[in-house]
């Protein structure tokens, strides 16, 4: 038996034989040619090929509803028309009398170099696209026969990297698992592997041709593959194997079941997305809405400062999508890790207490106004909930109301319909957790970020592995904050929510329930075994130990922008007028 190591993107157990899977490889005359025109056209007939590939693999993987992988394939055929990129580099190698293989591998090689040359991770992980293009565009010219790569039998496929037009070729009944030697999380594969729950391990170095035909197990839990694996580690991972596949049928009985606790306890679940590309992650698992719409990624995917009808279509996409459950949209948080050269931001001493999130929308008014017109345009598409980040002072969140409500009346006056929406803040600083009756008056709900909360409660920079040592998630602080934050919210009839990591953590779930929490927001995935941690729980043996009253409210107000109208000091009557 031997052991290799990677990097697991999915989690979870495969058995069986490995297929290595190998693109071809072709060998590219160096020789100029005399017919440049007839180069030109075999060039431009193979575009065209592969343009319509792309387009039938985008209709393809719509029609199974997988919105997310359609999508690479609309931008690849939408990138093999990008002319200064590369159709030009191409044609100008061909007037130099190179053929067209020739003119493709050097054009597309050389484009997808400034890519990975680019600092942004994301503009860096589009260098793989152009890789797959020219491969797909090689395939053509040479005329190769590119069907049966993957074999006919289930296995573990082994390769050196995969395509994202590979990946989705691939017969998903033969698949067992992935390994590649290359790739990177950020990397389409690793993409498509998560939302098709494949075991799948990257970047790991040892994979060798012979190892095809091997049996072999991969253990997605400790990022290792075993070939030709002992008896004992066969069974004892037939048994998770096993353990796992009873564990997911168990959990999709969850689907359509209410969140509720065994003593009548009802928490909302909701999930955290960063886009569009999201929307079948939230719907799959079930989730009762989005408690957190990191709406940052949509500045961070685009290449320039995303326009007003660029954020629109993105925001009421997710809302018409996911509608009428709420989607909690957060204005952007960028600053401290997430940096974008477009907004030029300086370079700062200590960027996580600096720069970031409302101080820089508070700043650059017509850069905030142009994303709270998009999502007030949104909100007639859905069941929108607009959320300021960062918050440390009543006046800022005044301040931002000020600002969403001039840019409603704006729209109003052009004739534009704005629909009913909810406010909140994130309590993710000490300062606005300790505030939170305060604040409380100027909201519906408030979400505690619990990642930024714990950073800044404990001094503990959260991007810095050499302090995990002293870092404790359940620092006692944080959960005071917490249980303090939402007895706060309830006495000004403010709902409360958590959509830090905190709140998957299924250790901590009946103390949330007990503080009262009224939302949990996790990543997708964690919503079911959520749902199955609170359906088990039974609070009522709290309520007898501790006889003191719950600060909840009851009834608690119902999810909708005409609650507001409840709150005497609030801005929301002058809002919906
Ligand atoms: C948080 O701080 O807990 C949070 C949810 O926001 P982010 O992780 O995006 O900073
Ligand atoms: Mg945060």
């Amino acid at each position: 038996m031997e052991v290799f190591k990677g990097t697991k993107i999915v989690n979870g157990i495969a058995i069986g034989k490995i297929k290595v899977y190998k693109a071809p490889v072709y060998t590219i005359s160096e020789e100029l040619v005399s017919d440049i025109a007839a180069e030109i056209a075999r060039f431009d007939a193979a575009r065209e090929k592969v343009q319509a590939e792309q387009n039938a693999l985008y209709d393809k993987e719509m029609k199974a509803g997988h919105k997310d992988t359609a999508g690479i394939f609309e931008a690849h055929a939408m990138m093999l028309d990008d002319e200064e990129t590369l159709i030009d580099p191409c044609k100008e190698l061909m007037a130099e009398g190179h053929t067209a293989e020739y003119a493709v591998r050097d054009g597309f090689d050389a484009a997808a170099a400034m890519f990975l040359n680019m600092e942004d991770e994301y503009f860096k992980a589009r260098s793989a696209d152009v890789i797959d293009l020219k491969n797909a565009m090689l395939d053509v010219l040479f005329g190769a026969d590119t069907a049966n790569l993957q074999g006919t039998e289930p296995a573990i496929l082994v390769a050196e990297d995969l395509a994202p037009s590979e990946t989705v070729k691939l017969d998903k009944s033969l698949l067992l698992g992935l390994v590649t030697r290359q790739g990177s999380s950020n990397s389409h594969t690793a993409i498509l592997a998560r939302s098709m729950n494949w075991p799948t391990l990257i970047q790991c170095h040892d994979v060798a041709d012979d190892w095809d035909g091997k049996f072999a197990i991969l253990d997605g839990y400790n990022s290792c593959i075993y070939i030709e694996p002992d008896q004992d580690i066969i069974d004892k991972l037939s048994a998770k194997q096993k353990e796992d596949k009873e564990k997911e049928a168990k959990l999709q009985e969850l689907k359509g079941q209410p969140s509720v606790t065994k003593d009548g306890q009802h928490v909302k679940l909701y999930a955290n997305i960063g886009g569009p590309k999201d929307i079948n992650a939230v719907i799959d698992n079930d989730a009762e809405g989005v408690g957190l719409f990191r709406s940052e990624f949509v500045y961070l995917n685009s290449k320039t400062d995303p326009t007003e009808d660029e954020q629109f279509a993105a925001y009421k996409k997710v809302l018409e999508g996911l509608a009428p459950r709420m989607v909690i949209i957060r204005t952007c948080d960028i600053g401290a890790d997430k940096t974008i050269d477009y907004m030029n931001l300086e370079k700062e001493e200590n960027p996580a207490l600096g720069f970031r999130a409302v101080r820089i929308c508070l700043t650059r008014p017509a850069f905030f106004k142009r994303q709270l017109r998009a999502l007030l345009r949104a909100s007639a598409y859905g069941n929108l909930g607009i959320m300021f980040p960062m918050i440390i002072s009543l006046w800022e969140v005044q301040k931002c109301k000020g600002i969403l409500n001039e840019c409603k009346a704006e729209l109003e006056a052009e004739g534009v319909k704005v629909g009913n929406y909810q406010i909140g803040i994130m309590i993710e600083t000490p300062a606005a957790a300790l505030c939170a009756d305060e604040l409380a008056e100027e909201v519906d709900f408030f979400s505690l970020g619990t990642n930024d909360l714990t950073q800044y409660t404990c001094a503990i920079d959260r991007q810095s592995a050499s302090l995990e040592p002293f870092s404790n998630t359940h620092h006692p602080a944080v959960l005071r904050l917490i249980r303090e934050t939402i007895e706060a919210g309830h006495r000004h009839n403010t709902w409360v929510g958590i959509c830090g990591e905190l709140g998957a953590d299924p250790t901590l779930t009946e103390e949330f329930l007990k503080m009262g929490v009224d939302e949990l927001s996790v990543n997708p995935k964690s919503i079911l075994p959520l749902r199955g941690n609170v359906r088990n729980a039974d609070m009522s043996k709290y309520k007898t130990q501790s006889p003191k009253p719950e600060a909840k409210p009851e009834p608690k107000p119902e999810v909708k922008a005409e609650a507001k109208a409840e709150k005497p000091k609030g801005f929301f009557g002058r809002l919906f007028g």
